[in-house]
């Protein structure tokens, strides 16, 4: 049976630095990158929509016609009058890169304005893939009805997958990171954490702490990711596990690499196989991904 996946945030346009001056447009997003390795992971198993909120103008026309190309179903993405997709550029300095964001007014900032069209995008998904950006660029009130409908959604049977993401510079202070992020957790069946940026929020000082607070939230699955480092694996099963991660020698370009586990984890979900088994297939994805610049990795991320 073909499943129905979602991944909802905001995919953004990103501007890399090719040449002095010269600058490649492309689209991306953590939630986004996530949506788009699913499809190619699931091939025909799955129907991947990403729900996002758009402008009205030209960029946000050539977004949509992205998602189109890419296979990503557009019937979760809602536009917006008066606003545009956010935009962020990657500038080299010798190999050094570095990111500035436009974004504080995007359309996305909007997708959990409307409960009524939540309440439709998110009915009869198997999946649902959401993270800590998505949560972090939402006001407060928009934040709450989210976790809401996730919560609706989750109790006619939809399996919500979260992906914590923390990005201090996105929320207004710490204790409502905290608090936004504990949220988002309470309504998700998978939580995957990244320990050096929990240790940093929350003040963790190991893997099992993480892996405690996710538990205690009520997640059935939850696998804290270490970089180069293992993956502590739980799974209400019984499973509690320590995976190594694969050794890379040559890595290129970190960018995605939890997106691309994420999808490569949820996939393995999808298609029945053991949370143990699917994060051993994620992180050898995630390796791969790696190796490669840019978020989307056509070549390396196909299983
Ligand atoms: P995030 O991008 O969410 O912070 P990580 O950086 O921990 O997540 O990376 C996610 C996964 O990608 C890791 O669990 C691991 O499997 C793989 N990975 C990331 N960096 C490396 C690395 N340097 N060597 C090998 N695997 C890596």
């Amino acid at each position: 049976m073909t499943s129905r996946i979602l991944a909802i945030g905001e995919c953004m346009v990103e501007l890399s630095q090719t040449d002095a001056g010269l600058y490649r447009r492309s689209f991306a997003g953590d939630t986004f990158n996530a949506a788009w390795y699913l499809r190619r992971l699931l091939h025909l198993d799955a129907e991947v929509s990403y729900a996002t909120c758009i402008g009205e103008d030209a960029v946000s026309d050539e977004m949509l016609r992205f998602f189109e190309t890419e296979g990503i179903l557009t019937d979760a993405v809602r536009r917006v009058p008066d606003r545009t997709v956010g935009l962020y550029m990657i500038s080299l300095d010798g190999g050094e890169r570095s990111f500035s964001y436009w974004r504080a007014q995007s359309a996305a900032r909007c997708l959990a304005d409307d409960e009524a069209w939540l309440d439709r995008v998110l009915e009869k998904r198997d999946v649902v893939h959401l993270s800590g950006i998505t949560l972090a660029i939402l006001a407060p009130d928009a934040r709450e009805r989210l976790c809401a409908a996730l919560s609706r959604a989750r109790s006619r049977g939809t399996m919500v997958s979260f992906d914590t993401n923390i990005r201090p510079v996105l929320w207004p202070d710490q204790e409502t990171l905290r608090e936004g992020i504990r949220a988002g957790a309470a309504v998700a069946d998978i939580v995957l954490p990244s320990f050096d940026e929990e240790a940093a929020a929350f003040g963790d000082t190991s893997p099992e702490d993480t892996l405690a607070r996710y538990r205690e939230l009520g997640a059935g699955i939850v696998a804290v990711k270490q970089g180069a480092g293992p993956v502590l694996l739980w799974s209400d099963g019984g499973r509690h596990e320590e995976i190594p991660a694969i050794p890379v020698e040559d890595v290129v370009d970190t960018t995605a690499a939890g997106d691309s586990f994420a999808a490569c984890l949820l996939a393995g979900l999808v298609k029945g196989r053991d949370p143990v088994d699917a994060a051993r297939q994620a992180m050898s994805i995630a390796a791969r991904v790696i190796r490669h610049s840019g978020a989307l990795v056509r070549t390396a991320a196909v299983a």
